[in-house]
Parts: structure tokens; sequence; C-alpha cells
């Protein structure tokens, strides 16, 4: 494997050269380095000790934890024995001390421990039962075949970290596969990246519910054709029931204008999810987050500006896309701040959303915001 080094964070990375990241013997893609940055605030701002990196990859996401937060001890795993090889590199690249290899499984003691093992993800965290205070998982894809162990191996007042990338699928584009995967009818449209991440957490809090485990978002976004959420466990049914409370569905007529339910089991056949209607965000930790960004050594103005525009989102379920809205309705396109400004003074709240740089999130009711479309 013909390998370049490459630095992110307070890390050096040997990632192998390749034309294109699918065509590479171990999978790097330099686009998530915002993930990653983000994730290492969250361990940062978290503080929790013992952490896993279920599919690791080249081990830069293990290896920037053990450099940039406090974690005491980090996992690192995959099931690729090209990728367990590199990790194994790229950690004797980054820590000095000796690394005891064995079999399957390789460990550094030192100021901090890092333990780098070659394992299906499954059998390993099955075998670490309740052993991790933050599991992260960044799969290819979708994460629902790692979500039940991932929920055994975290303690039950742990924290998942969790990537989706088949957003063609929680977006609509695959309709079965939603069904399938995520036991949720998805929506097309302006709405979809919203109502995906949704569907996401809605499925999360349904499996961590089977273990009287209830979740609250930490924070949970969507960029770059992923989703991300962070997930604070709550031990015990009652909080578990809690969570299932906060599941819902989402309607949407012709005209753009939208409603959403909290109940279990929905009032019409055009419903869409089941769905997450609770809160996308902690506000505190994610204000937490924005600060951390901006004293991070190395940190970028990508992430700060991101945080930024997540920390000042109104948090309302849903938006309007003022170009979607705009063209339903026969309506010339206006400029967003304008639009904002106008519910502002109508005594609205109003903010951009990271979902879409075209959208509002308000507590106006629909007609209010067509009102100021036609205004302009
Ligand atoms: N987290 C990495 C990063 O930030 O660069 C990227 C991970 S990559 C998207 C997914 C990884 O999961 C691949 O390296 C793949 O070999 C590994 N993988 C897939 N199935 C697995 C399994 N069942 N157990 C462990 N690793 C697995």
């Amino acid at each position: 494997m013909e390998l370049k080094e490459v630095r992110e964070g307070l890390a050096r990375i040997l990632v192998p050269k390749a034309e294109r990241i699918y065509d590479a013997p171990v999978f790097y893609n330099p686009l998530m380095a915002l993930n990653r940055d983000i994730s290492v605030l969250a361990l940062k701002a978290l503080g929790s000790r013992r952490v896993l990196d279920a599919l690791s990859a080249t081990g830069i996401r293990g290896i920037r934890y053990a450099l940039e937060t406090p974690a005491g001890e980090i996992w690192l795993n995959d099931i690729n024995p090209n990728a367990f090889r590199l990790i194994v590199d790229n950690v004797k690249l980054n820590f000095s001390g000796e690394l005891e290899i064995e079999g399957k499984m390789a460990v550094l003691e030192g100021e901090k421990t890092l333990v780098v093992t070659n394992a299906d993800a499954n059998r390993l965290m099955n075998e670490q039962f309740r052993y991790f205070d933050f599991v992260d998982l960044d799969p290819f894809g979708s994460p629902m075949e790692f979500l039940d162990s991932a929920l055994r191996a975290v303690k039950r007042r742990g924290v998942l970290a969790i990537t989706a990338t088949d957003t063609g699928v929680l977006c609509g584009a695959y309709r079965n596969a939603c069904l399938r995967k995520y036991l949720a009818e998805p929506i097309r449209g302006e709405l979809c990246h919203e109502a995906g991440l949704r569907i996401l957490i809605g499925t999360l809090v349904r499996y961590a519910a089977k273990y009287d485990l209830g979740v609250e978002v930490l924070l949970a976004y969507y960029r770059d054709h992923y989703f991300r959420a962070f997930l604070q466990l709550r031990n015990g049914a009652k909080t578990a029931d809690k969570s299932m409370k906060q599941l819902g569905y989402l309607y949407q007529d012709e005209s753009g204008k939208f409603e959403f339910e909290n109940t279990f089991l929905p009032s019409k056949a055009t419903a869409h999810g089941p769905l997450w209607l609770g809160p996308l965000k902690n506000q505190e930790f994610v204000e937490e987050l924005h600060r951390l960004s901006a004293e991070h050594p190395l940190g970028s103005k990508k992430t700060q500006k991101f945080l930024g525009l997540l920390k000042d989102e109104l948090e309302v379920p849903f938006f309007y896309d003022t170009h979607a809205v705009a063209r339903r309705h026969g309506l010339e396109v206006r400029k967003l701040a304008g639009v904002i400004e106008i519910l502002y003074e109508k005594g609205y709240k109003a903010t951009r959303t990271h979902f879409s740089p075209t959208a509002l999130k308000t507590d106006a009711p629909f007609e209010e915001v067509l009102e100021a479309l036609r205004e302009l």
C-alpha cells in the first residue's frame, strides 16, 4: 500500500494514496475533518475517559481523541487487517512508548492507554459489555447493524456518537430501504434532511428504550451528505418513556405548510415517521463546543463557523425554505435576511438553519411566512 502523510488537528496520519477514496485499501476521507473536529470538541467538553472508535479505518479519529481530549483509554478497532496494521503504524507515529502486539490486538500503555483491535465491531462491543463512556460509530452508510451492540458496550450513562451517510435512504430516495432499516416512512422534498435526521434519532430512541435507556440529544446535525448525532444516555425506564413521548409524525400539504403530532400511532395515513420531535441540541453543550472551537489548537475556521450557526439556530422542529415556498406559490425569490427581518418586526422569532442556506426556522405560522414573502 502506497502511503502519504497528512496532518489533522494534532495528529500526523499515514493514509493510502488513491485516486478515489473508495478505491483505497483503507478508508480515509479528508472531507470528514469537520465531523472529527466536532467530535474531538464534544469529547473534550464531556471529559469521557474510556472511548471506543469502533470503525476506525486509518485510526485518525481515535488518535485525535487520544491527542486532543482528556480521554485516558482509547480503543481503535477495524475488521480490515490492512486497517489494523495502518492504525498500529499511526499509533507509533504519534506516541512514544512500547506498543505490544499480540495477534489481532496491540496495546500501548503510557500516559494514555491505546488498544488497537482487528475484530468485528459487533463482536468486540458485545464482549466489552457496559465498558465504554463514549462509543463512536462512523460506518459506511447506515449505523443500524451496529446499534444494538453499541447500546450494550456503552455505559448506561454514557454517550453514543453516531454518523449515518445513507442520506438517500433517510431522505426518501430509497423508501423501502428506510422502511427496512429505520422502520419509518421518509419524506421527499425540502424537509427531507431534517426529517431524515429526526428519523435516525427516532430509531435510536426506540432501540435504546428496549434497554430502559432514555436519550438526550446533545447535538445532531446534517452536513456534507451525512448525519451526525451525539446522544447522552439516561438510565431508567421512566427516562426511556419520556424519550418515547417525544416521538411523533410529520405532515406536509401541497402548499408547503407542515404540522406534526406527538403520538405513538399516527392519526392519518399521510404521516411521515415515526421521528424525533424533541430538541436537536442542548444549548449549553453547543455553546461550550463553540467556545472550545475558538481556543482549540489548529481549530478550523470552518468548524467554528458551523458551530456558530448551530448555536444560533432556533430550536423548533422543521423550517420554511423560502425558495421552495416561493416556487409552490408562484412568488419571486426574496433575500432570506429580509424575510427574517419582517418576521422579527412582527414579534416572531426567526433564524437561519444549517439544513439549508435558503431556509428559516421560526415560531411564526405558515401564513405569516407567506405574507412576509409577498411583502418584500
Ligand atoms: N472513522 C473513520 C474516519 O473517521 O476516518 C472512517 C471509518 S470508515 C467510514 C468505516 C470502517 O469500518 C472501514 O474501515 C471498514 O473496514 C470498517 N468496518 C466495516 N464493517 C466492520 C465491522 N463489522 N467491524 C469492524 N469494522 C468494520
